[in-house]
């Protein structure tokens, strides 16, 4: 391992940022003894920054509809209205969905759907989407709604000529709880060009989390891995979260960003000319587990809880993912369709027996929270209406 190698880690131990050029540094190394380096400094920061305790969330992904308006190389979730494969929940499926979800002991939903320019309610696509939250709140209020990335954001606010703070300030009053920080791919117009050129630019993504924190709706984040990106954009996708994170706390605002999910590429059933260009199905776990360590390196000064995609690594890669410096194995998710119809074979399900167990053969304690990273320390609730298990404050060393 190299003299600077060395120095990058020790600097990261004694809790200083690393530079761009030092996290870029981190990823460029191909020599084992400095990635097994790497792996156990992600460990050791991830064991001071969140303890040992692996953390899970009992949940249910909803995706009330797949037809999208836009075209993203990486989709194979997406359908024109009238193809085959094509559904749209009406509002007693997803509520069916929902009960069926509580019944589970799910403290959250994950709501999230295509862009369909036809779901209006009134001729208004904000009321389409009140609705969505209402249908599922008015009967759970206890349900955490983490629902609707900032792209389906950008969507409504350009559907119905209103200000993303007119939007987001609306869905919050109507019952949203948290932002999921997805579409954010790689935060690199270069790399969105070919990923998803129809989707937001990186600045409008950063702008409508932000937005969001100072709005007081909490998010997450993301980013797509193993594509056609660069390390050097890989870095440049951290430092733009962290600096996005840095400014909210500099500006102290009611939210902020509180976990950051490693999304590796999945193309066995991607369109052809993006799987062509990518030239694999899917990136080599050893490549996902260094980026997984530079992420906590990199990120857990100021986004303390990582998780890994168990649907795109499958569990034991996830497992595996634990002792590169992530912190929690997500959630159970109930169904999944979006990774899975691109090809993924990690599962569309997990029980709370499996994660367990999972989390067990690592021989670390396990804990469920809730979206908001407190721990759920009673049972499940099961009945219509009634009060959400109760919660207390997690601890963090150090709380971004
Ligand atoms: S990734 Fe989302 S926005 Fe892009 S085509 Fe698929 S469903 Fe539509």
């Amino acid at each position: 391992m190299t003299h600077s190698l060395d120095g990058i880690l020790n600097r990261a131990l004694e809790g200083h940022d690393i530079s761009p050029t030092e996290g870029l540094e981190l990823l460029l190394t191909q020599d084992p003894t400095a990635i097994a380096a790497i792996r156990a400094t992600a460990d050791e920061l991830r064991q001071r920054q969140t303890g040992n305790t692996v953390t899970y969330v009992i949940n249910r992904n909803l995706n009330f509809t797949n037809i999208c308006e836009q075209h993203c190389s990486f989709c194979a979730f997406r359908r024109d209205a009238g193809d085959d494969g094509e559904f749209w929940l009406d509002w007693g499926a997803m509520r069916e969905k929902a009960t069926a979800a509580v019944a589970q002991g799910a403290t959250e939903i994950c709501m999230q759907g295509g862009l369909n320019p036809t779901a209006k309610v009134n001729g208004s696509s904000l009321q389409y989407y009140v609705q969505l939250i209402r249908n599922i709140k008015d009967a759970w209020p206890q349900l955490h709604l983490h629902a609707f990335s900032p792209q389906e954001v950008q969507f409504i606010a350009r559907e119905d000529r209103l200000s993303y703070t007119k939007v987001i300030t609306a869905l919050k009053a109507a019952g949203v709880g948290s932002l999921p920080g997805t579409a954010a791919e790689v935060l690199d117009d270069e790399v969105r060009r070919v990923l998803c050129p129809e989707k937001i630019d990186s600045d409008t993504w950063l702008k409508i989390v932000g937005l969001a924190h100072q709005l007081g709706l909490t998010t997450t984040s993301t980013m797509l891995c193993g594509h056609i990106e660069t390390p050097m954009q890989q870095i440049t996708h951290f430092e733009k979260l962290r600096q996005l994170q840095q400014q909210a706390i500099a500006q102290s605002t009611p939210a902020r960003i509180t976990e950051f999910i490693l999304l590796p590429f999945v193309g066995q059933s991607a369109p052809k000319p993006l799987r062509r260009r990518v030239g694999r199905d899917q990136p080599v776990l050893q490549d996902v587990l260094q980026l997984t360590a530079v992420s906590r390196i990199y990120l857990g000064n100021w986004i303390p809880n990582h998780q890994p995609s168990w649907v795109k690594l499958g569990l034991a890669g996830a497992i595996e993912a634990l002792r590169w410096g992530c912190n929690d194995i997500g959630g159970t998710l109930m169904e999944e369709h979006i990774t899975t119809m691109a090809g993924a074979q990690g599962g569309t399900c997990l029980t709370v027996d499996d994660l367990q167990g999972a989390i067990a053969s690592l021989d670390r304690p396990h804990q469920q929270r809730d979206t908001l990273y407190r721990p759920v320390i009673s049972g499940p609730s099961t009945s219509m209406g009634n009060t959400a298990p109760a919660r207390q404050s997690l601890s963090h060393k150090r709380t971004a």
